[in-house]
């Protein structure tokens, strides 16, 4: 029989406000859980309070990385400095490499109502920080479903059971946003060189733990886990909602400051300087 993954560290992600004072939960990045190479970052949103959400992302600038924003309900308006626009809905997703710079908005397209998703950034190596900007809105009906006894997975980006995802990405990542129901399975089978995690976002899952107990985790958490083989859960009464981010470490050194992220605080610098002088986004 094949070995399965035990859960290493379930974490439960900080309450924090970015852009224009929305509020979200980072679930990747805080002080408890930095990164988890080459995911630098996930914040969840979700919230049916406007106030929580609608003065939105206004402008703002990137560099270094790519950044992608998953929406499950609501709607978000995108523009950007490369004269790219979108109005992301549910289902749909937007993959951007900020590469050498870009200056963007995302200002949410209600008044009422519950918006839901995520925001995950995704490192580039020193070879790629520099690199053109790039854009690509993917609406849902593009995006092939996997569905097997109990679950159904949106392939986002990589290969499962395979079928391979719209993403295009200068990392070989793989993302899924996976749907078990209540009391169905669902495993897989990570790359033994990879770095991977779940974030439970609706529901809750049952996972083994290292004493070959069953542990709940509800949403939302970010699950790690040890071992060798195959990831199996199982979901509870509620079903599941997850996210599952897989891909290979880049093991080099991350600078990070705001929205840069390089590899050395003189690249930081310069990126701070070139944004000051009007010339990150040219
Ligand atoms: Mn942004």
């Amino acid at each position: 029989m094949a070995d399965t993954r035990t859960i290493s560290k379930v974490y439960a992600g900080m309450p924090t406000t970015d852009g224009a004072g929305v509020k979200l939960t980072r679930m990747v990045g805080t002080a408890e859980l930095d990164m988890i190479d080459p995911f630098l970052m996930l914040d969840r949103m979700d919230s049916d309070d406007p106030s929580a959400y609608i003065a939105g992302f206004p402008n703002h600038p990137h560099r270094g990385f790519e950044t992608v924003s998953i929406m499950h309900e609501g709607q978000m308006r995108h523009e950007d400095s490369v004269g790219n626009s979108g109005l992301l809905k549910p289902g749909d997703v937007q993959w951007m490499t900020a590469g050498r710079g870009i200056i963007h908005s995302e200002i949410p397209e209600m008044l009422e109502g519950r918006m839901s998703g995520f925001q995950l950034w995704v490192n580039l190596p020193a070879k790629h920080k520099m690199v053109a900007p790039k854009y690509q809105d993917i609406p849902a009906e593009q995006i092939p479903t996997v569905s097997e006894d109990g679950s159904a997975v949106r392939v986002i980006r990589g290969t499962y059971n395979d079928i391979t995802g719209p993403a295009e990405s200068l990392m070989p990542v793989r993302i899924l946003d996976v749907t078990v129901d209540a009391g169905a399975n669902w495993s897989i089978t990570p790359n033994e060189d990879n770095a991977f995690f779940i974030c439970v976002h609706e529901g809750a899952i049952s996972v083994v733990d290292g004493n070959g107990e069953s542990q709940e985790v509800s949403a939302p958490s970010v699950v790690t886990f040890e071992g060798d083989g195959d990831i199996k859960l199982s979901a509870t009464s509620a079903g599941a909602n997850l996210l599952y981010c897989e891909g290979t470490p880049l093991n080099e050194p991350v600078a990070r400051y705001g929205p840069f992220v390089m590899n050395t605080h003189s690249e930081i610098r310069q990126a701070v300087d070139d944004y000051n002088n009007g010339v990150l986004a040219t």
